[in-house]
């Protein structure tokens, strides 16, 4: 029996926070968590495995040749059973919004396009909920964002509160959720921190001060809810649901142990962080994340220009000298190799495309500073490159729009395979010697003969394993080679 009120996770990417599997957001929970009965929990995936098994009665979502139809692997049920559960479904709680849109392995994110076309034939309340009704959403980098069409919802409710006080009951009561969620336990739940963006006046891309005014959440609340998470069956948490990790009840390092203490006192198998602005980047706090987290985790830094230029034109949070001694830091305290293999904290770079005031001598400046870091010989777990996305209200939608990825969008595919064949093959070589045995990774997808499969953490680095393994089972594997954005590995039987 499911109740008819019915969650449908389009899965959400936000400057701060990710939902898209094997992640799990902090969205659905919460929304969950505001209804007495625990709604029924559909994905895109289940819409669109309906779609599908409708058109081609036999197929099926792994065929032995071929690919996985990733499109609709985080599926929660089979197709007579979600029929039956659209049919029920009052309201149909849409769940969407991506705003830093990036590739994904094992899930695609729904559009709202996609949702109204699936749901065109079917007479259902629908309610719109998520980031989406901040800016809107796009899948797509350097495209303008999607935003609900009138007439397509018969609400959009956008999720609110204004304490952790408040919100405490919903987050415990939506965490049961995840029993209904495909593939746990090897999903990495998104653990909230705090909301809004400390610095006086944002970066002009960002939706996240839109949001929210500044706002910490207790360490017990945090721990509380990680506790009924793992009760549940969750074991890998990323704290991910913040801007800055470092800037934690305003990087206050005895908060910051308190709460990373407690955290750890709960044992969970995967303890990582994401964001980090560099400017708050310092060795007291980079020591307690290096203490208490569980090796292979990313301190994510959106520096997303080294041309002074830009970032004065964005106003983005450091300067040059800034991100490359925060760089310094982590990797000082950080770059020790963990026994899962992997470094145990290691800084990952953000580069965005399509800034205000960018010229194609940012991408020279930017491409000089990546090559200064090889240079030195630091580590760099991950560049993540994107081009921006303008979302209405933010200053850079105002005030520049598309105009810069206009001007210099043509540029942008040889640059990328620069980066990639300049600085990531040399930066893997060094981060991930041939020979170097990863351990525990979940094998999510196939391609061919070839299994994709991962580590459970905050950015994990993606391994080709070149033989048909099962699926959502773990591997230990020894690294063979070096790809541009990957390793080859072998299976250590
Ligand atoms: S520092 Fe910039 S990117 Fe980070 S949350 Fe604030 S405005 Fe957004």
């Amino acid at each position: 029996m499911t109740d008819k009120t019915t969650i449908l996770d389009c899965y959400t990417d936000e400057p701060a926070g990710l939902g898209v599997p094997p992640f799990v957001g902090v969205w659905p929970r919460y929304v969950a968590g505001q209804y007495e009965r625990e709604p029924t929990y559909l994905t895109i995936d289940d819409l669109r495995w309906l779609r599908y098994r409708e058109h081609v009665p036999g197929a099926t979502i792994d065929p032995p040749v071929g690919r996985t139809h990733i499109e609709a692997l985080n599926h929660t049920r089979d197709p007579d059973e979600i029929r039956r559960v659209l049919l029920e479904a009052d309201p149909l709680v849409v769940i969407a919004g991506v705003q830093t849109p990036g590739k994904y392995l094992s899930a695609r994110p729904g559009t709202l396009r996609e949702v109204s076309k699936l749901l065109s034939s079917m007479a259902l309340r629908r309610v719109l909920t998520g980031p989406v009704l901040t800016g809107g959403t796009q899948v797509r980098g350097g495209l303008r964002p999607q935003l609900p069409q009138p007439g397509d919802y018969d609400a959009l409710q956008p999720f609110v509160f204004d304490s952790y006080e408040q919100l405490q009951p919903y987050a415990l009561r939506g965490a049961g959720l995840i029993g209904q969620m495909p593939h746990m336990p090897n999903r990495i739940v998104e653990i909230e921190t705090g909301r809004g963006c400390p610095r006086e006046e944002g970066c002009s891309f960002c939706t996240e001060p839109l949001k929210h005014a500044v706002q910490w959440r207790r360490a017990e609340y945090i721990a509380e809810e990680v506790r009924t998470l793992m009760e549940l069956g969750a074991q890998a948490f990323r704290l991910g649901k913040q801007s800055c990790i470092y800037s934690y009840e305003s990087g206050d390092p005895a908060k910051i142990e308190a709460l990373l203490s407690s955290l750890a006192a709960l044992n969970p198998a995967v303890l990582h962080l994401d964001n980090a602005n560099p400017a708050m980047v310092d060795e007291r706090r980079t020591e307690l994340f290096v203490k208490y987290l569980t090796p292979g985790s990313t301190a994510a830094m959106g520096v997303e220009s080294f041309d002074p230029e830009v970032a004065r034109a964005n106003n983005l949070n450091c300067t040059f000298e800034t991100a490359f001694e925060a760089i310094r830091t982590v990797n000082r305290i950080g770059g020790v190799r963990g026994e899962n293999g992997c470094h145990v904290l290691l800084p990952g770079v953000n580069v965005l495309l399509g800034l205000a005031g960018e010229t194609p001598d940012t991408l020279d400046r930017n491409l000089a500073a990546l090559k200064r870091l090889l240079d030195e010989g630091l580590l760099i777990r991950r560049i993540n490159i994107r081009q921006v996305v303008p979302f209405p209200g933010t200053a850079l939608y105002e005030r520049a729009g598309q105009k810069y990825l206009r001007m210099n969008r043509r540029y942008y595919p040889a640059w990328i395979d620069k980066v990639r064949r300049e600085i990531d093959v040399p930066m893997l070589e060094r981060l991930f010697p041939i020979g170097t045995v990863l351990r525990d990774l979940c094998s999510e997808v196939h391609n061919g003969a070839t299994t994709f499969m991962r580590q459970i953490g905050s950015y994990p680095i993606l391994v080709a394993v070149p033989e048909r393994l099962a699926l959502q089972e773990r591997y230990d594997v020894r690294v063979t080679g070096i790809l541009p954005r990957s390793l080859t590995a072998e299976w250590i039987r």
